[in-house]
């Protein structure tokens, strides 16, 4: 669904993603860890058309995409810092998505309502964002970035602020909301239980490259280096 072939983004002569190739199939769920500075948000932006390359290309669906506007792509992004639109309510927030993909008003109420149940939150259409929790936030989030259906949805983070307890929790029903709709993911964490139990293949970045991609289980077992094994915790 998804290839990155020698993707390149430099700041001020810097590579932030350094020749970068990554494929990720068809109803994969694929995790990025690394440590921070290390391009993961870079990447996501990257693909979504919010940064452009400075060399390589992305393919979606075999499609070179690479001189594609953003909101031409089918992809959803949900940033790191989710960024609601406060003076909107949480049914707004939602359809945001979709108005911009020429929904009738009707249509928007209905699919609003799912997306909400779907995220848990039935309901809440009418609640202010503000008055809502930071876990009910990241969920209206993920609800506004499910709206179009994109086929590739992208994740930054987006269980970033929640306590431990609620990470796992939604982990879990992230990963069969996902299977239900079969969407492709490709999602940025810090957490590794939660990209452990959330992925079916794993990518280590550092320093804008990937220095390893495999399935969680390989990338437990078998770091490919010092610098993995070493993020992963084994010197502790
Ligand atoms: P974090 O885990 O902290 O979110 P990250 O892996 O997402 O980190 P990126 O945000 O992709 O890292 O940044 C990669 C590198 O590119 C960093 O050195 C960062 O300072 C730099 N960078 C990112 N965006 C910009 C920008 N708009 N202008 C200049 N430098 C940038
Ligand atoms: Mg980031």
């Amino acid at each position: 669904l998804l290839r990155l072939a020698d993707a390149t983004v430099r700041f001020r002569g810097r590579p932030a993603l350094d020749a970068v190739d990554l494929e990720v199939a068809e109803h994969e769920i694929v995790c990025v860890l690394g440590p921070s500075g290390s391009g993961k948000s870079t990447l996501l932006r990257a693909v979504a058309g919010l940064q452009p390359l400075d060399s390589g290309r992305v393919l979606l669906d075999g499609r070179d995409n690479t001189a594609v506007p953003a909101h031409k792509r089918d992809v959803g992004l949900m940033f790191q810092d989710h960024q609601l639109f406060p003076q909107r309510d949480v049914g707004g927030n939602v359809a945001f998505g979709l108005r911009m993909h020429g929904a009738s008003k009707a249509e928007q109420g209905v699919r609003v309502g799912e997306l909400l149940e779907l995220v848990g939150l039935p309901g809440a259409a009418r609640r202010a964002v503000a008055a809502l929790s930071g876990g009910e936030q990241q969920r209206v989030a993920l609800a506004r970035a499910l709206a179009p259906r994109p086929r590739l949805l992208m994740l930054d983070e987006p269980l970033g602020q929640l306590d431990r307890s609620l990470r796992e929790r939604l982990v879990v029903e992230l990963r069969e909301l996902f299977g239900e709709l079969g969407t492709t993911v490709l999602a940025v964490t810090h957490d590794q239980g939660e990209a452990f139990a959330l992925a079916d293949r794993v990518v280590v970045m550092r320093d804008g490259r990937i220095a390893q991609s495999g399935t969680p289980l390989e990338v437990w077992q078998r770091p490919a280096d010092e610098f993995v094994a070493r993020f992963l915790g084994f010197d502790n």
